[in-house]
């Protein structure tokens, strides 16, 4: 919900200020429309009906894989495209994958959003409507990570904004990670944040000719001073930082590799999260599983510690980096009213 147009609402009616908190009280807990919130006058839950979408977000599209993952399509009121996935696993846990932009500015090779044409940054209430969405959808998810579309560290603002709302929704911020190809500026910030949100950084390569290569960011913010800035995060928060590493077959998977890497990463403050490349339309080829078992097991040998990634929603391209949404078609006019019966819109499950 667009929090700043329904306080504008609530200003224009000569609501009392309470209302904001009642109507984003009953949103945040997953009420699926204004005429729920029992508590405001009817008069009003009409007005807001009429005058402020409940979602900031329509869906365009939903899929679900297999393995219980669902991807959804959505589309905001200026018509950007912008992906979430639900990824649920078999103890219960419920994560939710959250974009922070609508596209990408960095041009990651491999990602097959770093591919598309940025659109621009999410706000707070886009962010947060993502989840919402799933809690209405699912239940809720008790895990958030930032690792759908876009770089939230150049979002930093409206992702710190959303991110304060997240408890009320059920999730944690001990159980959010914000993942960052190491836009150092922003590292340094979270780092100074009172939240306790985990980072994750995406590094891929441990020597700066590659990693610039994959990753063109690291001109800019090369490997030593990302892990500088990353050394810095921890000592303030004493949390691990996550170092994701993408699996390309015969580019950054040999045993040399594994062990330059092994050498810039302190175990005590990085772990280690090995991803199996997931198809897109790159020319790389993801490593196979036994150039993975051999370079975590280098990893471990070398006192880390290290997880392979497992694959989620392959087959409808919610896996890691595949979110690339093409334009979509419908303006939000067309198919407002489908975040509601978000539940209904086309679902297949494969
Ligand atoms: N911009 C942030 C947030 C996106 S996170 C970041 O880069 O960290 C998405 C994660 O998926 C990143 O670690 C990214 O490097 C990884 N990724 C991108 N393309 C991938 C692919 N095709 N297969 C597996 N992982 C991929």
């Amino acid at each position: 919900m667009d929090l700043a147009l329904l306080e504008r609402t609530l200003n224009e009616l000569r609501e009392p200020s309470y209302r904001a908190r009642q109507v984003l009280g009953w949103t945040l807990r997953g009420a699926p429309s204004f005429a729920e919130m029992t508590n405001l006058p009817s008069r009003l839950r009409a007005e807001l009906t009429a005058r402020v979408p409940f979602s900031t977000l329509a869906v365009q599209r939903c899929s679900q894989a297999r393995d219980g993952t669902i991807k959804v399509l959505f589309c905001t009121r200026d018509g950007r495209p912008v992906e979430a996935v639900l990824m649920r696993f078999g103890d219960g846990r419920q994560s939710v994958c959250i974009s922070s932009q609508s596209g990408c500015p960095l041009t990651c090779t491999f990602c097959a959003t770093g591919q598309m044409r940025f659109g621009r940054n999410l706000t707070a209430s886009e962010i947060i409507d993502q989840v919402l969405h799933f809690k209405r959808l699912a239940g809720g998810p008790d895990h958030a990570v930032f690792m759908g579309m876009g770089e939230p560290l150049l979002n930093l603002d409206a992702v710190l904004e959303a991110s304060q709302h997240l408890p009320e929704l059920g999730i944690a911020h001990r159980r959010v990670a914000i993942s960052t190809v190491g836009w150092v500026p922003g590292i340094k910030r979270l780092a100074a944040e009172p939240m306790p949100l985990r980072l994750a950084l995406s590094l891929h390569a441990a020597e700066d000719p590659l990693r610039s290569e994959l990753m063109p960011v690291n001109e800019r913010y090369p490997v030593a001073e990302v892990l500088a800035a990353c050394r810095d995060y921890w000592s303030r928060k004493r949390r691990r930082v996550f170092v994701e590493y993408v699996m390309l077959a015969d580019v950054n998977d040999s045993y040399p590799q594994a062990v330059a890497l092994a050498s810039v990463l302190d175990p005590r403050i990085f772990k280690v999260n090995l991803i199996p490349y997931n198809p897109t339309a790159s020319p790389y080829r993801g490593s196979s599983r036994k150039a993975i078992d051999a370079f975590r097991g280098e990893l471990q040998r070398r006192g880390l510690m290290v997880t392979v990634r497992v694959e989620r929603g392959r087959e409808i391209d919610a896996a890691c980096g595949q979110l690339a949404a093409a334009a979509p078609q419908k303006t939000y006019g067309a198919v407002s009213g489908l975040a509601r019966s978000a539940s209904h819109s086309g679902s297949s499950s494969g």
